[in-house]
């Protein structure tokens, strides 16, 4: 727990600069995985355990503030650029949406008949999202405008996008947006990396019985990178913790005592925050054959635990998942397991779209920090984490002795 617990502390530091695209952070953490790869004496699946792909992915390296009346709000805390905001600066007095255009026809007159143009509108999420139920030309409209401001009720969530929109566009968190309308100053630093070289991790323990036949243990390394000069994500939870188990289950298979009766192989896949990029080239560029792999279990989200562990794909494969509880309950692994059905959320779910059977596991429990700026390793438990790790190689070890 010692030596996981490191691994979490120094992926999620500020050194690896949220292992995005900024500063090089997702390649800082693939050479610290391939080094420990290397110390364990895994097999390389590809040169130098890296399997290269290229992605196109916009990124917020430089400065980013915004000011509203005399409020310097904080990046990452109040507010974070959108996926897809172009860069720009900007000053004046924004323009509030006027909700009356979704009820009222002669205000959505009014509205179409005012330009936008090198303005500055605020909109509500809600009001964002309703706008698509309006005719098109209201939504291009608004995107006419030089930036948009959403204000988001609860929470701020980043992510990733492969393209750049031409408008600044920020999410601030609407209780930090003053109630009387102030001016506003606005710098949005955005660089689009068009693509951006990047790559998976890849291993493997040879099995001692049958090396030609796989268990496949995955989780993604990359996360969100920066958000201006000075936040950035860490991604502590997702997924520093899910890449520390996949290095403590490589550390258990390596050492000779444990060597398995199946080939044993690690992917540490880049780019997951982009939208799978690197699980989906892997199984596009597949390094073993997919057809060779006897189960894949996908790590992600593996920093809490306190209230069990989620499935996916356990209403799909109900054996394997009966297994899965037969062997909790006996070991008292995790307080509980629950089943789902598919699910696109994580890196198995190329693989099980290719046929391959897969469970995605993931903990559940507190703190609940996601893709934000407090998802750090001072506040994740890892309550789960040495449950689940028995809980995984009781499972591959059953793998390999049917009934
Ligand atoms: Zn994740």
């Amino acid at each position: 727990m010692a030596r996981a617990r490191k691994t979490v502390t120094f992926l999620a530091s500020p050194r690896l600069h949220g292992r995005g695209y900024v500063q090089q952070g997702e390649r800082r953490a693939a050479d610290y995985l391939r080094q420990r790869f290397a110390a364990l004496g895994l097999q390389p699946l590809a040169l130098g355990y890296f399997q290269p792909f290229t992605l196109d992915v916009n990124t917020f390296p430089g400065r980013l503030r915004l000011r509203v009346g005399r409020q310097q709000l904080r990046p990452g805390a109040d507010f974070i650029a959108a996926p897809g905001s172009g860069p720009g600066q900007l000053r004046g007095q924004p323009i509030q949406l006027d909700t009356l255009i979704f009820t009222d026809e002669a205000a959505g007159q009014r509205f179409l008949s005012a330009p936008l143009e090198g303005r500055i509108v605020v909109l509500r999420q809600r009001d964002a999202e309703r706008l698509r139920t309006l005719p098109d030309v209201f939504a291009q409209r608004v995107a006419e405008a030089a930036a948009r401001i959403e204000l988001v009720p609860a929470k701020l969530t980043a992510s990733l996008a492969p393209e750049q929109a031409e408008q600044v566009q920020v999410q601030v968190l609407a209780a930090r947006w003053p109630a009387t309308p102030a001016p506003v100053e606005l710098a949005v630093e955005a660089r689009l990396q068009p693509a951006y070289p990047t790559q998976n991790v890849v291993g493997v323990v040879r099995g001692a019985v049958q090396p030609d036949s796989f268990v496949v243990v995955t989780a993604h390394y990359d996360h969100l990178g920066r958000m201006g000069r000075r936040a950035y994500f860490p991604g502590a939870n997702d997924n520093a913790s899910g890449t520390a188990l996949l290095l403590e289950l490589a550390a258990h298979y390596a050492q000779p005592a444990n060597r398995p009766r199946y080939s044993v192989a690690f992917l540490a896949f880049g780019a997951e925050e982009a939208g799978l990029v690197g699980s989906r080239y892997f199984v596009a560029h597949p390094l073993l054959p997919l057809d060779r792999i006897r189960f894949l279990i996908n790590l992600d989200l593996e920093g809490t635990g306190q209230a069990g562990a989620t499935v996916v794909n356990g209403k799909v494969h109900e054996r394997e998942y009966q297994l899965l509880e037969r062997l909790n309950a006996a070991g008292g692994h995790l307080p509980a397991l629950a089943p789902r059905g598919r699910a696109a959320n994580s890196d198995h779910y190329p693989f099980s779209e290719a046929g391959v059977p897969a469970f995605f596991l993931y903990l559940r429990g507190t703190p609940t920090y996601y893709h934000d700026v407090f998802d750090r390793a001072e506040t994740l438990p890892l309550s789960g984490f040495a449950g689940l790790f028995k809980l995984v190689v009781a499972y591959c070890q059953r793998l390999e002795h049917p009934l």
